[in-house]
């Protein structure tokens, strides 16, 4: 009831019961968010909206708040069908120009002065005349309308695309082209502050933070709005969990590893429990699906269809399956390697074409090492433990040469067995050993958690190198001499995902070649932004351009240190902030999101181990 008497803030006139959601208590929604940096405030908006979308939506109509929920996250589409948006700059122009009879050169110029194109479209919008209102926007309709801008591709789709756009800004009123421009840049996203979880949770009510984790760990299952709001509209959310269960053909969110820096920490993990090492292949992540109907899909780490990189994986799959078994998820590393078998590493596999692949053109061949089976003919494995997990998939599936193998694994207890079969691992061509629980419940897999019941250890760890960190690019400095037309060095951030915020970690310009720095710098342009993104902790770096966190690289560092500029990790450590010390860079992560980049968690452990290193090298060298 509170919730509703709220919700007023958001309603619009004229909205009854049984219409569509019109557009404007979206946009309505979205210009209160943008005015507020309270993160309550902005979950109470939100709440509203959804709120009375529910309300008034005809019985049966679950698109209006389906549609809504993907407009806010500006997503048409769960990620593994990949319909995205972000529509160049010049498109938009001449859209915002046709349809407000606004010559290009005017909205150009506005562009210059406002450094939002969303602002510009507005005001262009707000100053012209019209004879006749035009008739309200819903969110059904907004909706397939940018799904038709998505969707169009070949030869006329520019045409297609500024018509689409031009009949959409003509229907806008008040604030609605603002977001209707933001939601085509792809730029559209509601910012979180930085704030004080504790406080928040405590403020939150228990039923409502009980609803959001059980929400949380179902959209880990099965990532797919489509499915999800359906089901909590039908069943609610006591009963989503037995509703949404993991479906092939939906990639879940992949279980990750914790890093270790030495065997022993292996041992004090694991000690007394079952576990098993596996050779850590270096390849990309290939989740492989089985749908009820017999079609096969290829997942990559980050949801995104991988079947037209892997057509030959797809083809050869059918080879490997046993007869009984029908439908099925298994979870595996797809490696390139030689005529005669060997590992090769990822650099060979980076060498393939990443879409409409045809297999006869194919160079680089991979062979697929399966090393989890997460759901078999209609049933959900996930609850079971890694030991039967592991028998079943030996049981259902079967190795053919340079196609398809199990993942190497040995159950070794001590730290010789594991110090060797690290050793054969790196000989083998690969990146070092996983260790894995392997009973209890501890062993279950976790969907998009990175547990410690899953723990790697690097060949570089144990060298003292240290690991890798995966970090966002979030801003650059202009090169100089050779390199003044492009970005010379980089500002890098990591992410916390608690706080949903980006913080600033390193300045990096090493390890680029030219032709590198030409290409990070065409990749880049685009996602330049007038000013730093509300989510992004800045602290004291000054770069020359911002730019949308959206691109992942993979970094090493000498060290990390506390640094009075950056503000990765503070408070964790100490009330500095962590950075990089001659951080290198490795390569670009593209199966990476910029919220899969590394945690201030991870950097402030990483930070901490180097110390305790440090302190048993000192003794070492002390003859303590
Ligand atoms: P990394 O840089 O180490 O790949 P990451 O963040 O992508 O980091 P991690 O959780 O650190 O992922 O390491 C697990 C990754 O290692 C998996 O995503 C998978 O691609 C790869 N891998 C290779 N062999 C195995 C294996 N036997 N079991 C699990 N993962 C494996």
């Amino acid at each position: 009831e509170d919730a509703l008497a709220k919700a007023q803030a958001v309603d619009v006139q004229g909205w009854k019961e049984g219409d569509p959601a019109p557009y404007a208590a979206l946009a309505k929604a979205f210009s209160l968010i943008e005015a507020t940096t309270k993160r309550l405030e902005k979950t109470s908006l939100l709440t509203s909206l959804f709120l009375l979308v529910i309300r008034r939506s005809a019985p049966g109509d679950i698109q209006s708040l389906l549609q809504t929920v993907y407009l806010c996250i500006n997503r048409l589409s769960p990620d593994y069908i990949g319909i995205e948006l972000g529509i160049g700059e010049s498109l938009l122009i001449k859209a915002i120009g046709e349809s407000t009879g606004r010559s290009l050169a005017t909205v150009k110029a506005d562009l210059k002065k406002e450094g939002d194109l969303g602002l510009v479209a507005m005001n262009s919008k707000n100053s012209q005349k019209t004879l006749f209102k035009p008739k309200p926007l819903t969110v059904p309709y907004v909706f397939t309308n940018l799904k038709e801008i998505a969707l169009s591709a070949g030869h006329s789709s520019q045409n297609k695309k500024v018509s689409i756009i031009t009949k959409l800004l003509a229907a806008c009123q008040g604030v609605e082209a603002k977001y209707i421009i933001r939601s085509l840049e792809g730029k559209l996203r509601i910012e979180q502050e930085r704030s004080n979880k504790r406080m928040n949770k405590e403020r939150l009510a228990a039923r409502l933070e009980e609803g959001a984790n059980i929400l949380k760990s179902v959209y880990s299952e099965i990532p797919s709005y489509d499915l999800v709001i359906p089901a909590l509209l039908n069943a609610g959310i006591d009963k989503l969990k037995e509703e949404c269960k993991l479906t092939p053909g939906v990639p879940l969110k992949p279980m990750l590893a914790k890093p270790t820096k030495a065997i022993g920490e292996v041992l004090d993990r694991f000690e007394g429990k079952r576990f098993t090492c596996e050779y850590k292949y270096d390849g990309e992540r290939a989740q492989v699906h089985r749908f009820e109907d017999g079609t096969v899909g290829v997942f990559s780490r980050n949801s995104e269809d991988m079947s037209k990189k892997y057509p030959d994986l797809v083809a050869q799959l059918p080879n490997c399956i046993k007869e009984s078994t029908k439908s099925f998820v298994f979870d595996a590393e797809a490696v390139a390697i030689s005529k005669e078998g060997k590992l090769l590493p990822f650099q060979e596999l980076s060498k393939r074409k990443r879409k409409d692949v045809k297999v006869e053109d194919i160079e680089v061949r991979v062979c697929l090492f399966a090393f989890d089976l997460l759901y078999l003919n209609g049933e959900s494995l996930l609850q079971k433990p890694l030991a039967d997990r592991r028998t079943l998939l030996k049981e259902h599936f079967q190795p053919v040469p340079l196609e398809f193998d199990f993942a190497k694994a040995s159950d070794g207890e001590t730290m010789d067995e594991i110090q060797t079969f690290l050793e054969e691992s790196v000989k083998d061509g690969c990146e070092g050993l996983m260790v894995k629980m392997l009973d209890s419940d501890a062993s279950f897999y976790e969907p998009s958690r990175r547990s410690v019941n899953w723990l790697k250890i690097k060949k570089d760890y144990l060298a003292g190198v240290g690991d890798s960190l995966d970090l966002v690019v979030v801003g650059a400095y202009y090169g100089k001499g050779k390199r003044t037309n492009v970005y010379g060095a980089f500002l890098l951030a990591c992410y916390d995902a608690d706080a949903e915020e980006y913080q600033t970690i390193c300045k990096i310009g090493t390890g680029f070649s030219e032709e590198m720095l030409q290409s990070h710098y065409d990749t880049l342009k685009p996602l330049e932004m007038s000013k730093p993104r509300g989510d992004l902790k800045i602290g004291g770096a000054k770069p020359d351009v911002w730019f949308e966190p959206k691109i992942v690289w993979e970094v090493l560092t000498a060290d990390l240190s506390l640094s009075p500029i950056y503000p990765a990790a503070q408070g964790l450590v100490d009330e500095r902030g962590i950075s990089l010390r001659f951080p290198r860079f490795i390569r670009i992560r593209d199966d990476k999101g910029a919220d899969d980049a590394t945690g201030p968690e991870q950097v402030a452990e990483m930070y901490g181990r180097q110390a305790l290193a440090s302190k048993s090298g000192k003794k070492k060298k002390d003859g303590a």
